[in-house]
């Protein structure tokens, strides 16, 4: 008999890294969150070994058990450096991940998108088992996506294909998107821009209204302390000003569902992030009722991943299933 193989799954983000030591068929054996260590570009990978290290310690396995290492990260990155350039959401202009681990425990390793990754993790464990057309979009702190196109994962020439947070909506450009360009989903619909997109309202809707309103009570009168969570808070309360700017931030949803569903085919559409996670019927009720406006493609089932926040981890564990040598 063959003996077991396990695979390390470490999905980054810019505030919490989280490690999983997984079996091949996806069960997780053990858990590790950290927060990440920012004080150098090379800590990260530093510290993504010594978690390593432990995680495999504790739980009596070997390094040479490890089928290998997969990073599911926000981008931009390159793929065949193993390379973070340029991230959004981390304060370095290049962080090298693969070389470094690689060489420090001998194990090979894959560093994907985690929005790449998470559509893998779909496929091998979560509601798209069979699909050959699966898109994944993600609405947290920023907006991403995966897809599987006709069973191919797509890719690009760097590995950023389907940044479909940077698909512009407005063309206007009222309102400034991480990256520096203007108009774009994620300055409007994510949770680190919702603020924004709520103060751009505001401004437009008469003071008694806004003055009423919870969202103005909940931020103490003082709108630079407004958050997403506020803003769905608010509306799951019944207040009628913040149902109003749910409903606009669905319909702006519905738009980039749209073009990514005209784009893309898909047959079914899983959503995550931590917006989504939170608030699924607000968040996903409007796209629903209104991505038929938009859309020209047969409309596919659109739904909350079943993987939830674990779904980076699937993905990491799916990427490393499909890229080790065979
Ligand atoms: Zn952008």
């Amino acid at each position: 008999m063959m003996k077991e193989k396990y695979i390390m799954a470490v999905d980054l983000g810019g505030t919490r890294v989280r490690l999983a030591l997984s079996n091949e068929d996806g069960s997780l054996i053990g858990k590790v969150q950290e927060r990440v260590d920012k004080s150098n570009e090379e800590a990260i990978a530093k510290q993504i070994i010594t978690i390593i290290r432990s995680l495999c310690r504790e739980s009596s396995v070997d390094l040479a058990e490890l089928e290998g290492v997969g990073i599911a990260s926000a981008g931009p990155l390159s793929l065949k450096e193993g390379a973070l350039i340029n991230p959004t959401n981390l304060p370095f202009e290049y962080v090298l991940l693969t070389k470094p681990i690689s060489k420090e425990l001998g194990l090979p390793t894959y560093l994907v998108n985690d929005c790449t990754a998470a559509v893998l993790g779909e496929r091998a464990f979560g509601a798209g088992k069979g699909l050959d057309n699966i898109v994944y979009i993600t609405i947290g702190t920023g907006i991403g996506g995966g897809a599987i196109v006709d069973g191919q994962l797509l890719l690009g020439k760097d590995g950023n294909a389907v940044e479909i947070g940077h698909l512009t909506i407005d063309f206007e450009g009222r309102l400034k998107c991480g990256c520096g360009k203007n108009g774009h989903w994620e300055a409007y619909c994510s949770g680190r821009n919702i603020p924004n997109f709520v103060r751009m309202k505001l401004e437009e809707i008469d003071e008694a209204t806004v003055e009423k309103s919870l969202i103005y009570a909940k931020v103490k009168r003082d709108l630079s302390k407004l958050t997403s969570e506020v803003l769905f808070n608010a509306a799951k309360e019944g207040d009628k000003l913040a149902l109003r700017l749910v409903k606009e931030i669905g319909i702006l949803n519905a738009i980039g569902f749209a073009n990514v569903i005209n784009a893309y085919d898909p047959s079914l559409i899983t959503v995550g992030g931590t917006v989504t996670l939170q608030n699924k019927k607000l968040v996903l009720s409007p796209v629903r009722r209104y991505v038929k406006n938009y859309v020209v493609n047969r409309i596919p089932k659109i739904m909350a991943t079943p993987l939830g926040e674990d779904i980076g981890i699937f993905g990491a564990v799916a990427a490393v299933l499909k890229f080790r040598p065979r």
